[in-house]
């Protein structure tokens, strides 16, 4: 960070000029309807900026352009050792316009400009390069054959790839996508959530400008009622890929048998369950975590640690460690370089998030921190850290995504008791553990079904590893050499010689 004062950054929002407005075929314009929406920020309801809501028309011209782009044009048959080096020119522009990103996310949907600045540009960054360096690095199979005759696997470009991202970590979202799709030679359309458009309007011109193929890269914001759906549906539209909520996931796969059978790659939702057992080797370090888990990005983390499950006779003490822990978690000026916990993304999802707070108490949870709206910024939208005890694995705020700051603390006697609370869910995506047995580490980690499973520490794992779901958490894996796979189609040729 350049500057760590809230004044810098309050100065920087002020001579701040946004765009908002599509970018098709290597140039921003206007939806084809000329229909726009406003872009509020969650910190002051301040209003940043117009922006496209792109509909039909949108979508037709944007995979027309993809598809001749990839049918007609260079990206594709470009070696990858080329594709690398403008990808990794890419990733050198975001690095460079690296604070105006990350006041952007911070404006659009409200998490601390720390961590824009510290995780979301740097995920951003570590994305694009670990993909870019990766992509000259992989090879195509010989399948073992005859001794007259040849047998090659190869892997190929899909064509033309929607990518529909969620707010919570818009660019990150967005780079996990659009990485391994375009670097494996694809055309990509990008959809950002209506919430928190801007930095992928501003990432467009920046693959241009690193030397991206016109029609290569478009980013189409809007509503997923509408371009999302359209996006979804189209005949020519090859492979989706998507990160969001379970219920639209599930959509996307109906959208998918009524057109084209495209291939639909979904990361949704999350319950993850964080398993504290008594012989945890440090509780003063497992109640951070487990505080971290649930109030960083204000409990906006598809993988937040939202059921704390402790093991009964150490609970008294570790629920006393997590709720001096939480404390440290307080909402402020999401500008301020101090905050750790800024705006909830709209008031929509402040209105959910509180109504979760108050079935738990009418459903018997112990309300132990936290709890309210506040407005450490006027206009804002902010809800305090929360923690809830006494809560049982089949109350709604154990089963259901909340998307906030909120805590269930569960208790459990023995292991066998842990994995069966911890696998009772819809959903799979992360789950922690914490027990200085390693026998004990490595039969519980074996026996949690979920994607990504952490012991001894929180959130886990960088580039290198997949992630993704088990259950309704999704199917498919970001990240890794294993993101690949959803961006190529397989080709058997078999040769006689
Ligand atoms: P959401 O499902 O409401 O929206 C996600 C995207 O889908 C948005 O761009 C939205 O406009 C679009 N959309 C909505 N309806 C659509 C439709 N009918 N057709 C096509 N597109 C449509 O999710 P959200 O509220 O933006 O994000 C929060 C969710 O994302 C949470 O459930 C969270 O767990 C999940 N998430 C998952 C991961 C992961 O990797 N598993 C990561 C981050 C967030």
């Amino acid at each position: 960070m350049n500057d760590s004062s809230l004044a810098f950054w309050q100065d920087k929002a002020e001579q701040l000029v946004i765009e908002g407005r599509a970018y098709i075929d290597g140039k921003y314009q206007q939806a084809a309807s000329g229909e726009q929406f406003d872009c509020l920020s969650p910190i002051d309801g301040r209003h940043l900026a117009n922006v496209s809501a792109c509909g039909q028309a949108d979508a037709d011209l944007a995979v027309a352009c993809a598809r001749t782009a990839f049918n007609t044009g260079d990206w594709r048959r470009f070696p990858p050792a080329k594709r690398k080096l403008i990808l990794q020119k890419f990733a050198d522009l975001v690095e460079q316009h690296g604070d105006e990103l990350a006041l952007l996310e911070t404006l659009d949907m409200g998490k601390p400009i720390s961590d824009s600045v510290n995780v979301d540009i740097q995920g951003a960054l570590r994305c694009l390069r670990w993909t870019a360096e990766a992509i000259d690095k992989v090879y195509d199979e010989i399948a073992p054959s005859a001794e007259n005759e040849l047998g090659m696997v190869t892997h190929e470009p899909i064509g033309v790839v929607a990518a529909i991202v969620p707010w919570n970590f818009p660019l990150v979202m967005a780079c996990w996508k659009i990485a391994p799709a375009l670097a494996t030679g694809n055309s990509v359309i990008l959809k950002p959530s209506e919430k928190s458009p801007l930095t992928a309007i501003k990432l467009a011109a920046l693959a241009t400008q690193a030397g991206i193929p016109d029609g290569v890269f478009n980013v189409l914001p809007g509503f997923g009622h509408s371009i999302g759906k359209a996006l979804a549906l189209h005949n020519d539209v090859d492979t989706l890929v998507f990160t969001g909520s379970t219920a639209v996931a599930k959509q996307l796969f109906i959208y998918a048998g009524q057109s084209n059978m495209k291939r639909v790659w979904t990361e949704a939702g999350g319950k993850s369950p964080n398993i504290v057992f008594a012989d945890a080797p440090d509780l003063d370090q497992a109640a951070a975590a487990a505080a971290g888990a649930i109030c960083f990005n204000q409990g906006e983390v598809c993988t937040a640690g939202s059921r704390l499950l402790v093991e009964s006779s150490i609970k008294d003490e570790f629920v006393a460690k997590v709720i001096a822990a939480t404390k440290q978690w307080q909402p402020g000026n999401p500008l301020d370089p101090n905050t750790n916990v800024g705006a909830i993304v709209d008031q929509s999802q402040q209105t959910r998030v509180l109504g979760f707070i108050e079935q738990a108490q009418q459903q018997g949870g112990s309300l132990c921190q936290g709890g309210n709206a506040i407005e450490p910024v006027a206009n804002g939208f902010y809800i305090e850290p929360t923690v809830f005890d006494n809560i049982s694995n089949d109350m709604d705020i154990a089963q259901q995504e909340i998307f906030g700051p909120v805590l269930s603390i569960i208790s459990f006697d023995t292991m066998e008791e842990a994995i069966e609370i911890a696998n009772d869910s819809e959903y799979g995506l992360a789950a922690g553990v914490w027990t200085s047995n390693l026998s004990k580490g490595h039969r519980v980690a074996k026996a949690l079904r979920a994607g990504s499973v952490w012991v001894n520490q929180w959130d886990g794992g960088d580039m290198t590893a997949p992630f993704g779901g088990y259950k309704q958490s999704g199917n498919g894996r970001d990240k890794s050499l294993h993101a690949f796979s959803k961006y190529t189609e397989v080709k058997a040729t078999w040769i006689k010689l």
